[in-house]
């Protein structure tokens, strides 16, 4: 039976405030959409924070038995400098400062996204569309939109009507804000002239001359606004009204909230049921942000190439820092924070080593049933990782106790430890045993090694030195296999 069924798992909902029982729409599967990066830098570690977080919820919900659709976007177009419609495209103004063709800047840092996430063991989203391949889709919801009502033309670009929309609806739902509050705060910023106010947003924009990035529309030769690509592609893979949308805190307003909006007139109906949004990380006090230079790059890290960092730290151990902290909580980036994690991570690998080593008794003295609900219930109430981190280290005290015969257990008992020990580190943390893959890299060093001997000692004709290297391998049980391209091993 899937986990999902005796498994109760509650989400905070930003929109709600609250945590709330799970449902999703379709018993037994779940459809997640999550905010892409922009593609016009490398990301930092605070983007990776973020998608790492989504990644560990995929993971968890996979684990529950879900079969989960993730629909993880690229922004390759639309991403103006400034959220509000205002300044240069980001990604055209990289390609016109390296002058190189956008869609250059844009496969440079795609690429450069899917190799950080995987180095740090992110799992690929199911679909991952990209804005500019759903230009059709996005001229269609603004046409509906227009004819609604909702928007309007002015000089070749289309803005969304925020105050008529607030006449009926709450432009705010969920960012707690309300427009009277707006109307008051909002600076004039280049380029709104053309809106009837401040808080309208633009659904499309008319190009100017130097805007490389263009497509045709009945409007004018232009390209479509950053919140729309989400509303397009979330409803085109998940359907109108889905079960999760993700993203960064710092996305809720405004482009959490125009999706709403747009999405509300465009299908009649709110388009996600439980939203979702992780913490951001700090660096020297601040957000870090890729704009302010207040920022770190995965690569620093695995390096050690930079000068707040006391050494080098892995991806699993700057993954573990990450989920020590809870998703929904503000993380402080350090060193020393690093240092700790590293030492707590390789205590909780070498637990994991340990567990083969244990012996089995007729009884246990140790509750592992109860150990393992409590794991559960940790991930159950909204995927609270540092809490299933504190029961996953009184796992390591138990190995220890075993390990010691200070305490005994049963051989029933002794695999549910270990599938579960197995089950939260690797499959729902996303967490890698590089010490393991470092004494297999050793191992493989000191094989090549003698095979080297070997090849000297039948160079030298001394056939005894050559098998008995054979030989002794072989009792480890280590295989060598001469062939044309020279001697290759294999391990059993
Ligand atoms: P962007 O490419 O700027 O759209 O950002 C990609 C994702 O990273 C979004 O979900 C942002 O909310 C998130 N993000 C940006 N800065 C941080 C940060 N300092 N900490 C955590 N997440 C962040
Ligand atoms: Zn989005």
């Amino acid at each position: 039976m899937e986990l999902y069924k005796t498994n109760q798992l509650k989400i905070y909902n930003s929109l709600s405030k609250s945590k709330e029982i799970f449902k999703p729409l379709i018993e037994g599967k779940v459809g997640m959409y999550v905010c892409g990066p922009t593609v016009y830098s490398n990301v930092h570690l605070g983007n990776v924070r973020t998608f790492m977080s989504f990644d560990m919820i995929f993971r968890y919900l996979k684990h529950l038995g879900y079969k989960v659709r993730y629909v993880r976007n690229i922004t390759d177009a639309g991403h103006l400098e400034n959220d509000a419609d205002a300044g240069e495209d980001r990604i055209a103004k990289k390609a016109r400062l390296e002058e190189i063709e956008p869609m250059e800047v844009v496969q440079r840092y795609t690429v450069d996204f899917h190799e950080t996430l995987q180095t740090i063991n992110n799992l690929p989203p199911s679909i991952e569309p990209t804005a500019t391949g759903h230009i059709v889709e996005q001229i269609e919801i603004i046409k509906d939109i227009i004819e609604k009502g909702f928007a309007y033309v002015e000089n070749g670009s289309v803005y969304f009507d925020v105050l008529k929309y607030n006449e009926k609806e709450h432009y705010g739902i969920l960012s707690g804000r309300n427009i009277e509050d707006s109307i008051h705060n909002t600076r004039e910023l280049d380029g709104q002239s053309e809106k009837k106010n401040p808080q309208d947003f633009a659904l499309w924009k008319k190009a100017d001359e130097r805007h490389i990035m263009r497509w045709p529309s009945p409007w004018s030769n232009g390209f479509p606004g950053w919140h729309l690509e989400c509303s397009a592609m979330s409803t085109k893979y998940l359907g109108e009204t889905f079960d999760i949308h993700g993203g960064g805190m710092d996305l809720k307003f405004p482009h959490h909230e125009c999706e709403i909006a747009q999405s509300k007139v465009n299908n009649g109906v709110y388009p996600v049921n439980y939203w979702m949004h992780a913490n951001m990380l700090i660096l020297n006090g601040q957000k870090m942000a890729k704009s302010t230079g207040n920022y770190i790059l995965p690569n620093e890290i695995f390096s050690g190439d930079n000068k707040i960092l006391s050494k080098a730290f892995s991806p699993s151990a700057t993954r573990f820092f990450m989920l020590q902290a809870n998703y929904r909580s503000i993380l402080d980036f350090t060193s020393a924070g690093l240092e700790a994690s590293e030492k707590g991570y390789i205590k909780l690998m070498e637990a994991l080593s340990g567990l083969d080593k244990i012996e089995t008794s007729k009884t246990s003295s140790i509750a592992i049933n109860a150990w393992k609900q409590k794991c559960y219930d940790a991930m159950n109430d909204d995927f609270n990782t540092p809490v299933l981190i504190a029961h996953l280290f009184e796992a390591v005290k138990f190995v220890n106790l075993l390990l010691d015969k200070k305490e005994s257990i049963s051989v029933e008992d002794l695999a549910t430890l270990k599938s579960t020990f197995n089950a939260f580190v690797f499959d729902v943390l996303g967490l890698k045993n590089e010490l393991q893959e470092d004494s297999s890299d050793k191992l493989s060093g000191v094989v090549e090694m003698l095979i080297a001997m070997r090849k000297d000692a039948r160079d030298n004709k001394d056939w005894a030195m050559s098998d008995k290297i054979r030989d002794e391998l072989a009792i480890l049980g280590i295989q060598l296999k001469d062939g044309k391209e020279g001697t290759t091993f294999s391990v059993n």
